[in-house]
Order: structure tokens, then C-alpha cells, then sequence
């Protein structure tokens, strides 16, 4: 790197948790970081979910780096034992970072494109020595800024998977979208709530945002006549289907399965399991038929909420030389620690600059974003990433190569995360440790996991990390 490069700014892509605790951990090494966010404020991913609590708590919520920062200022951390929503978290946490951060984010800032300064992909000479290229949109029109290395912690929250179970969108998807959703509906809020009240709705998914959309729809239907949930699954039910319950080492993430599990037991969700959605279509009414790969086509539905998880947008890295999974979209050295085929844990083995580096050196994928499809993506991990990798780009490779995580079990150990043949919910087994025995009961609130209820939810071992 050249003394020019050197003095250039690290650009970090998206000022969400991840993103900001990378330009905190960079102030601390003494080099200067560039926050480039898409939104108009910081953390607007996160904004976009605020009426959804966590299943963390604000102890797992902070990242070390900037809680130093925001010291001085006066900000104090909310009650480590407490949950806070994801509104929660971007006002009393992650907007005062950006407001500590200043002028280093800039919001209203969306990258559109990363490269190495004329060198396309396919160009070798002196690829290393130049410094990337980071060109970005504002409501000014085009910019371009030159970083001597470029952290991309922009999430996957702008891209969520199709209804589709081939991965594409089912055939009709896209013409139905006046009555899909790809998002946990907030249904405290009056306009949202009228769109679900007394109609039938469709969920699409089997993780945490599945189990909270059923368990939402569920109170409205306490209330509202004529509410109904169909869950569909492509698998089919075990005991692993409604998490690890109890044996979650995260009591609020293994409450959201039990509360999707009541949802289920009370009649206000009904279950359609081993189905492939193959296409959407509109019934003569407007509603809508899910048309599955084995023919079966079910009774017509009002809405549907696709929760299907994540992908991430590689779109803007297409010019630089990325090492990625084939299956996961993930790092090739972190996706082998991750895979759901193989690990459904929830725990990772410490990772940092050394398993998110690529073949094109200076660049890093962190947080979210890091994990390809893969679910289980906790805050914490991502600090520890971007600990790493702030210092791996400041030179301290002590530091850099010391990374240490340990992270609460999912209690979900059947080692079939995505597998889904209908028949493995049946055979849980192998994988990393034994699968969870079915949780036997319920009384949930989700959005106040500590006045949680679960009674007789068995513990299931789990494997360690
Ligand atoms: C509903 C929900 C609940 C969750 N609950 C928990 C929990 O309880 N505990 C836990 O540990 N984790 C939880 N997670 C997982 C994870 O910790 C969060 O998703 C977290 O927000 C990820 O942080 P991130 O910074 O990687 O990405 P994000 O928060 O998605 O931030 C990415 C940022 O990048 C910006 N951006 C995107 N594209 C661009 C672009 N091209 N240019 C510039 N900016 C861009 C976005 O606007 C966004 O602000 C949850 C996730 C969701 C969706």
C-alpha cells in the first residue's frame, strides 16, 4: 500500500450494528472510517423491524468498542438483563453512535458499486496497490470516494427470499404482491392490524420471524373473529420444528417456538406440512391459491407473509474478487462453520479476519451480511468480526488473530437447520448433538419475554460450541 492508500478512509458499507461498531473499533485503532448508509438515519434496517423485541437481551446488545466511545457523552446502557425492541435499539443505542461517530456516516448514501481503482475484475496489474473505488448514490445524484480498504456490513434486510421453494419467486409471486409481505407485520399499529383482522392468512417459514408472525396473528385472533393463520412448512413437524424451547440458551428465542407452538395447539394456525410452494394464484375473489410442487393446492387465502429468510446483495461487489460459498453466499473459510446442513446449534466457532478475507485482500464481509443464507446470525458474532477485522486493517495481528466467542445454543441440535425433505422432521438425530424433544407447553407472551409462561418444555442436551 502506497503512503497515499494508507491515508485513505476504510469505507464501511451500511451504519447497522455491525457497521458502526466497525467504525468504532477503526477510532480506536486510529484510523479513520467512512460509514456510507443507504437510509435516511442510521440503523434503518433495524428502524424497519422496531416493533419486534429482541430475543436478546441489552447485555448481548453493545458492542465494547463503542460503549468507550459514547462514554464521554454521557449515554448510559440500559439494563443489561432487560429486551429491548428494535426501535429500542436504534434510538438508545445505535443513533447515539452515530451521533458520537459525526461526520464519519453519511446518511442518504447508498453504494452501488466497489472496485479497484482501474482494475476491473479480470485485471491483475498492480491490482493490490490501488486503492478500491466505493461509487454511491445521494439525492445529489452520483459520488465516488477511494478507500484504502472497504468493510461491507449492509445486511441482507433489502433482500428477503421468495415464497418459492426452488429459491426463485413461485410463479405468480410477483403479480400477487398486493397481498404478500416479506416482513413480521406490526399488528399494534391500527392500519397494519385492519389488513389481517378477520381474514385468512398464509406464513410462509420456520424460523424465529415465522414463530413471532403466528404468535402475533394469534392475539389478533383472541380478539378478532375470523382470523386464521395456515403455517406452511416444507418440512414436517418434530420436535425440533418449534426451536429448542427451553433448551434455548436464549429464553426469549426458544419462547417465540413455544408461542408458535400455542398458536398451533389453540386452533388459530393450522399446519400444512411437506409443502413445496410452486406457484401463487388469484383466486376470482382476488385471493389467493398457494399451488404446491406435489399438486396439492390449498384452501384460498387473504394474505400471505413470506418469511423466508435472508439473502445477501452481492450486486455491488460483482467488480471485486470474492471468495464465496457456493451454497451459502457466505465466506468459503466462516461457511463451513455456519452450515445448517450441519449445524443448527446455533453456535460458531470463533472467527475474524482471517476466515472473512478473500481473494481480493482489504475487502470484508461482517455481520449479517457475513452469513450468506445462513440463519442464526447473532449481534455478537458480528462484534466480535468487526473487532478483528478493524484490527487485521490496522496492522495489530495480535490482536486481529485472538478471537474468542462463545455464543448461547439454540437447542435445536437435530443438525438439519435447512434440510428439508418432509420426512427429516421425523428423523432428527446426528448432526451436532441430540434434537430437542417436543416442548409439551405454553402460555407465551411475545414482545415481554420475561413475563414468559413455559411449562413442562423439556430440555433437550445440546452440543457444545
Ligand atoms: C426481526 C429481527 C430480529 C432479530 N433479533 C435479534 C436478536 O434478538 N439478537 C441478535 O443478536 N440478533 C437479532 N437479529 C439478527 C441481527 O443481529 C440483526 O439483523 C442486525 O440488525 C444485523 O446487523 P447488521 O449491521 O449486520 O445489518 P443491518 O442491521 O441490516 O444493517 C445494514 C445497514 O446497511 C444499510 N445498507 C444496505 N444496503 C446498503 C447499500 N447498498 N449502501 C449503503 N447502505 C446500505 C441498511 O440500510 C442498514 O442500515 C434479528 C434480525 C431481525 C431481522
Amino acid at each position: 500500500m502506497t503512503t497515499t492508500t494508507a491515508d485513505l478512509p476504510v469505507v464501511v458499507i451500511g451504519a447497522g450494528p455491525a457497521g458502526l461498531a466497525a467504525a468504532a473499533h477503526l477510532v480506536e485503532h486510529g484510523v479513520e472510517p467512512l460509514v456510507l448508509e443507504a437510509g435516511q438515519a442510521a440503523a434503518s434496517a433495524v428502524r424497519e423491524w422496531s416493533h419486534v423485541r429482541l430475543f436478546s437481551t441489552w447485555g448481548e446488545l453493545t458492542d465494547p468498542a463503542a460503549e468507550k466511545l459514547l462514554a464521554p457523552t454521557g449515554w448510559t446502557k440500559p439494563d443489561p438483563a432487560t429486551y429491548p425492541s428494535g426501535g429500542d435499539w436504534a434510538e438508545l443505542y445505535l443513533q447515539p453512535l452515530a451521533d458520537v461517530l459525526g461526520d464519519r456516516v453519511r446518511v442518504g448514501a447508498t453504494v452501488t458499486g466497489v472496485s479497484r481503482t482501474g482494475r476491473d475484475r479480470i485485471v491483475d496489474a498492480d491490482r493490490e496497490t490501488q486503492p478500491f473505488v466505493v461509487h454511491f448514490t445521494t439525492a445529489d445524484g452520483e459520488e465516488r470516494v477511494f478507500a484504502r480498504a472497504v468493510i461491507d456490513a449492509s445486511g441482507t434486510w433489502t433482500t428477503p427470499s421468495p415464497a418459492g421453494a426452488s429459491g426463485l419467486a413461485a410463479l405468480g409471486e410477483k403479480t400477487a404482491a398486493d397481498r404478500i409481505s416479506y416482513r413480521v407485520p406490526d399488528l399494534k399499529d391500527p392500519a397494519v392490524r385492519a389488513r389481517y383482522a378477520g381474514k385468512r392468512t398464509a406464513v410462509i417459514g420456520s424460523g424465529a420471524s415465522a414463530f413471532t408472525a403466528l404468535a402475533t396473528l394469534a392475539d389478533v385472533a383472541r380478539d378478532e373473529p375470523g382470523t386464521h393463520a395456515v403455517w406452511i412448512l416444507r418440512r414436517g413437524i418434530s420436535g425440533s420444528t418449534f426451536g429448542g424451547g427451553e433448551a434455548d440458551q436464549l429464553p426469549a428465542r426458544g419462547a417465540l417456538g413455544l408461542a408458535a407452538k400455542a398458536a398451533v395447539d389453540n386452533g388459530y394456525a393450522d399446519a400444512v406440512t411437506g409443502f413445496r410452494t410452486e406457484a401463487i394464484e388469484r383466486d376470482t375473489d382476488g385471493r389467493l391459491v398457494l399451488a404446491g410442487e406435489d399438486g396439492r393446492r390449498l384452501d384460498p387465502v387473504d394474505e400471505v407473509i413470506v418469511l423466508t429468510g435472508f439473502r445477501p446483495d452481492l450486486s455491488f461487489l460483482s467488480e471485486i474478487r470474492l471468495g464465496l460459498d457456493e451454497r451459502l453466499q457466505a465466506p468459503v473459510e466462516l461457511a463451513p462453520l455456519i452450515d445448517p446442513n450441519q449445524h443448527s446449534c446455533g453456535t460458531v466457532y470463533p472467527h475474524g479476519h482471517k476466515e472473512l478475507s478473500h481473494p481480493e485482500p482489504g475487502v470484508y464481509l461482517v455481520g449479517m451480511k457475513s452469513y450468506g443464507r445462513a440463519p442464526t446470525f447473532l449481534a455478537m458474532t458480528g462484534y466480535e468480526q468487526v473487532r478483528s477485522v478493524a484490527a487485521a486493517i490496522a496492522g495489530d495481528f495480535e490482536s486481529a488473530d485472538r478471537v474468542e466467542l462463545t455464543l448461547p445454543e439454540t437447542g435445536v441440535c437435530g443438525g438439519a437447520g435447512l434440510f428439508d425433505d418432509p420426512a427429516a422432521g421425523q428423523a432428527d438425530g446426528g448432526g451436532c448433538c441430540a434434537p430437542a424433544p417436543a416442548p409439551a407447553l405454553v402460555q407465551i407472551g411475545v414482545g415481554a419475554p420475561a413475563a414468559t409462561v413455559i411449562e413442562e418444555a423439556s430440555a433437550g442436551g445440546c452440543c457444545g460450541s
